[in-house]
């Protein structure tokens, strides 16, 4: 069978899937042409052995010198070997340069790519892609390429081998390959696909797991380790089971592919020993063609396994390009026209020099936007504008677009219709990286990043000094809880050693430290006591007189301290206003302002004491 014959006589839509692999490939194309080259020239000292092992025989038999044939026996091994050695570095080095190049597309992938889309996976079956299934590719795209090939050449060059000796036994050898080779064209893809099913379970089972260990203390609290457990076992079971019946097919093909071979070899004894007993051949080209088809083992097994490698690799391949095919963030528009004129700094932090110091800094221009295509729009031709200096804040109940409208702000989402800008410039003609360079954002969850507290405190602005951290930690009334710890700044902020509230608090701080031109909170004080509440206050308002601050506020206090309120409803401003202009104009707001007095005067959900 011809080298090509393997990939020419799987349908087309593989060949495809083959391109995927080769993408991953590509870049080591020269390394991994050495490999072949290596691979071939050891399966050519390989085919050499039993000719020379014939010399020796037939040396014998003439009762010549045996000092060349055994010479020759050993530099074939002295060289098989370093070959060998170096065919096998080589390739082990481009593998797992293939896995670190597949990984580091991904993770950059990941963080590059837009926010909607992505979060759309489950975080644990990205992390399956980035680490498991990158694996998958490493023989695929090295090895198996190269055994492919060279199985098939160091095949055909046994069969030739065998020709040049009888062309009688090769008749009987060859039956039996084709036997053999048919058999596994028809079971491999079949063990292919139960592989990829049994790899689909495992990052379903990622996801699932990830998710769960993330919400471990309700789950316990609801007695739910048994029924999850199961459940998430039962991807695993998926697996395993997917997994035993590629076992189950790969034992039989090997089974009747060393069966047929064995077979093979007793016939060729049988009508070999005729042959030699009717003087057609010496009983050395008998043994030599033993030895071809004794080895005829490796070559066929070496497809066989490559074969199965790539297929699992092509799958893995595919599920890589398919979370990369996650759409990316936009780019800056309009790269003919003058660059953005947007300076890093906008006027308003610098004193108010900026243009149009009287122009509003951020303006939203009947914005439409949803989630995704055909989903209900989470806002609807909205109109808004965000002064340079000032607080503004906006309430609604639940689900009226609030956090959109932030998400919007800080391009999250792109809008369908309508147009954003900053400072005079659409938001279409800058990168999300510049126009978030003039945000803090606080978000609504898990608002601290992995690290220390010093790590987080400074994680969006490096240089700060560290006055200046101790100042936003005092304004956020975390200075006494940091210096209690042993390690102080630098204690690792994992969950056991801060409530939810001193992490919003931390995460507040980190806001305040980047002193941007606009600060987003997004009910950033949701977790935390009166007390805190009112420093927090106290320095949002401070923070209000030299930039622009935008809160989603769900507190009397920070409402009522607002310059202008902005009331959201089913995905539209309904009003907006100071507060007592809007206590008098607007039913919904008296009913939210009197359901947050009630609600605040009456028992406040307070900060819940640190775990351990
Ligand atoms: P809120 O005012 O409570 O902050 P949101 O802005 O989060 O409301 O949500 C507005 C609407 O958009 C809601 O109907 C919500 O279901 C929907 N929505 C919010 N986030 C997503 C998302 N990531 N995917 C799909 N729909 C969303
Ligand atoms: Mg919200």
């Amino acid at each position: 069978m011809p080298p090509g014959e393997t990939g020419a006589s799987t349908p087309e839509p593989r060949f495809a899937q083959l391109k995927v692999l080769w993408s991953f490939v590509r870049p080591h194309w020269r390394k991994l042409l050495l490999g072949l080259v290596l691979a071939l020239f050891g399966s050519a000292l390989e085919l050499a052995n039993p000719m020379v092992v014939k010399l020796v025989l037939d040396t014998i038999s003439e009762a010549g010198s045996l000092a060349m044939p055994i010479a020759v026996l050993l530099c074939l091994f002295g060289v098989g070997t370093v070959t060998g050695l170096w065919h096998w570095i080589v390739l082990g080095t481009v593998a797992e340069k293939v896995v670190l190049d597949a990984r580091t597309s991904l993770v950059r992938r990941y963080f590059r790519a837009a926010l909607i889309p992505l979060s759309r996976r489950p975080s644990g079956e990205l992390v399956t892609r980035a680490t498991s299934d990158t694996v998958l590719l490493r023989e695929a795209a090295s090895s198996s390429v190269i055994s492919l090939i060279n199985g098939g050449v160091l095949l055909v060059g046994t069969l030739v081998m065998m020709g040049v000796l009888d062309l009688v036994l090769l008749g009987v050898t060859a039956s039996a390959v084709t036997v053999v080779t048919v058999l596994f064209l028809t079971l491999m893809p079949a063990i292919a696909r139960t592989q990829e099913k049994a790899q689909n379970s495992l990052g379903l089972m990622g996801g699932v797991l990830d998710g769960s260990l993330r919400a471990i203390r309700t789950v316990k609290v609801s007695r739910a380790e048994e029924r999850l457990g199961s459940q998430i076992l039962t991807h695993a079971r998926e697996s395993a089971r997917h997994g035993v019946r590629s076992v189950r097919r790969e034992a039989v093909a090997w089974t009747v592919a060393f069966g047929g071979i064995q077979l093979a070899i007793i016939a060729i004894l049988g009508v070999g020993a005729v042959r030699v007993s009717s003087g057609e051949i010496p009983v050395s080209t008998l043994v030599a063609f033993l030895l071809y088809a004794f080895t005829l083992m490796t070559p066929v097994m070496e497809l066989s396994r490559s074969v199965t490698t790539l297929q699992s690799g092509i799958a893995a391949a595919r599920r890589i390009r398919e979370v990369e095919a996650i759409p990316l963030e936009p780019t800056a528009q309009d790269p003919d026209s003058a660059p953005a004129p947007v300076p890093d700094t906008v006027g308003a932090s610098a004193g108010g020099h900026g243009t149009g110091e009287g122009s509003p800094l951020l303006e939203l221009h009947g914005v439409t936007a949803r989630y995704a295509p055909g989903a209900a729009a989470a806002l609807d031709n909205v109109d808004l504008t965000v002064p340079r200096r000032g607080h503004t804040a906006i309430v609604g109940p639940s689900g009226a677009g609030k956090t959109t409208v932030l998400s919007l702000l800080l391009r999250f989402l792109e809008p369908e219709h309508g147009r954003i800008t900053l400072d005079g410039t659409p938001y279409r003609e800058l990168s999300p990286q510049q126009v978030r360079a003039h945000f803090c954002y606080v978000e609504q969850d898990t608002p601290v990043v992995p690290g220390t507290v010093r790590e987080n405190l400074l994680f969006t602005r490096p240089g700060a000094g560290e006055e200046e951290v101790r100042r936003v930690l005092e304004e956020v009334l975390l200075t006494e809880k940091v210096d209690s710890l042993a390690e102080g700044l630098d204690t690792p902020l994992d969950a056991t050693s801060f409530s939810g509230g001193q992490r919003q608090r931390i995460a507040l701080a980190r806001a305040l430290l980047g002193s941007p031109d606009v600060l987003l909170l997004d009910e950033a004080t949701s977790q935390v006591d009166a007390i805190t509440e009112a420093a927090i206050t106290r320095s949002v308002r401070r923070q209000a007189e030299r930039a622009a601050v935008v809160t989603v506020a769900h507190r009397l206090s920070t409402i009522i301290h607002a310059d202008r309120i902005l009331l959201m409803e089913d995905g539209g401003i309904r009003a907006r206003g100071t507060h007592e202009e809007l206590l008098e104009q607007d039913a919904l707001y008296r009913n939210l302002v009197a359901a947050l007095h009630i609600s605040e005067t009456g028992s406040r959900g307070e900060e819940v004491p640190a775990g351990a």
